[in-house]
């Protein structure tokens, strides 16, 4: 049996490190906002290779806090791809504005640039890129598109941490980046967690305020804000797991290369373009009838997971507001083929060849 995923073994591997890191915790008596989520943010803004960091409690309230920063709100429209996990559009419709879906490329799976162009209007004030499975989006192309018409362009990197487009690290590419670090994300805390990365003074200061009820100084709320801050475990966490960050990317770049060697022949999968280096949160294939391929895979004892079906805005919260299928048909009709294979950095070259074998004869049958 070879799970799609076992959290397990990335703290198993690390437990040395992490054991004295959860003791600093314990010791110092600290445990929400302290020193340990000060030094990571420290560290993550230098590994973004931007000013700031601001620690918040998800990938979520990253998104939100950037947009409701930016003075997003009721009236306005924040464009998003289809592609991507509803999280994306629920920070929107979060913040009272509206997300407008719009299509992706066929090859890369990311936000089709041109589509994105087409989509802007009076109301827009915000593009979400999103690095659809750790592969950047088409970052030059949407930034052409968003400073011609004068709305921010947002990074979802929460899929992404540590991919590069033109050896420039994603979390700097926009106005402002939003991370997530639920568990099982390239870098992963042991709870949940987030952070948002900006080379924006200013608007890392108001992220800080929002994120405690609005206030720098205590109990005086310049504005209203919310409650979403790191805690000091997560962020010990974190600070042990970024040092192992890059040799895990390159572990899943590796395992993604077999992959595609192996059976990009046969099956579709998203192509990241030339000059990017994906991070490959997952590797999703695209296949006619993924259902009973998926059944096929599991009798052969892998494990697999659909990433994603339904689409946000084929789910019934965003049906309500009028969204039907073909409105999006690329993204539609891969949302219907696709399927992860198991892609972790400590998945074993042997259980990898497993995986690939299975997935070799059900193509055959
Ligand atoms: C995981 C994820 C998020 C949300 O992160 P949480 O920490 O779970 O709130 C947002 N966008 C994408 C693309 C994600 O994969």
């Amino acid at each position: 049996m070879i799970p799609f995923l076992d959290l397990r073994a990335g703290v198993t591997e690390i437990w040395d490190e992490l054991e004295p890191a959860l003791r600093r915790v314990h010791t110092g008596g600290r445990y929400i906002l302290g020193p340990e989520v000060e030094a990571f943010e420290e560290e993550f803004a230098s590994y973004c290779g931007v000013r700031n960091c601001v620690g918040v409690a998800s990938g979520f309230d990253a998104l939100q806090l950037i947009l409701r920063a930016l003075g997003v709100g009721a009236g306005d429209e924040v464009i998003v791809p289809a592609y991507t996990a509803v999280p994306t559009w629920m920070a929107v419709s979060a913040t009272g504005a509206v997300p407008v879906g719009v299509d992706i490329d066929e090859a890369t799976w990311n936000v089709d640039a041109a589509a994105v162009d087409a989509a802007v209007t009076d109301r827009t004030r915000a593009i979400v890129a999103v690095h659809l499975f750790g592969q950047p989006a088409a970052i030059s192309k949407l930034s052409d598109v968003a400073s011609r018409h004068g709305v921010a362009l947002i990074e979802d990197a929460a899929q992404a941490h540590g991919a590069s487009v033109d050896g420039r690290r994603v979390g700097g590419l926009g106005v402002a980046a939003a991370f997530s670090f639920y568990p099982t994300k390239n870098l992963g805390a042991l709870g949940d967690g987030g952070a948002v990365t900006t080379d924006d003074d200013g608007l890392a200061e108001t992220v800080r305020r929002l994120r405690m009820y609005g206030s720098s100084v205590r109990d005086v709320s310049e504005t209203k804000g919310v409650n979403s801050r790191l805690d000091e475990v997560q962020a010990a966490v974190l600070r042990v797991r970024l040092g192992h960050l890059d040799r895990w990317n390159e572990r899943r770049r590796e395992l993604a290369g077999r992959y595609a060697a192996a059976l990009g022949e046969q099956l579709a999968m998203p192509r990241p373009p030339r000059g990017t280096e994906p991070v490959w949160h997952l590797f999703a294939v695209a296949h006619p009838s993924r259902d009973a391929f998926r059944d096929a895979l599991a009798e052969r004892g892998i494990g697999t997971l659909v990433h994603y079906f339904p689409l946000p805005h084929l789910t019934p919260a965003y049906r309500v507001d009028g969204w039907r299928e073909d409105s999006l048909p690329v993204a539609e009709r891969l949302s219907e083929r696709s399927l992860s294979l198991p892609l972790y950095p400590q998945l074993r070259d042997a259980e990898q060849d497993a995986v690939i074998a299975a997935v070799t004869s059900c193509l055959e049958r």
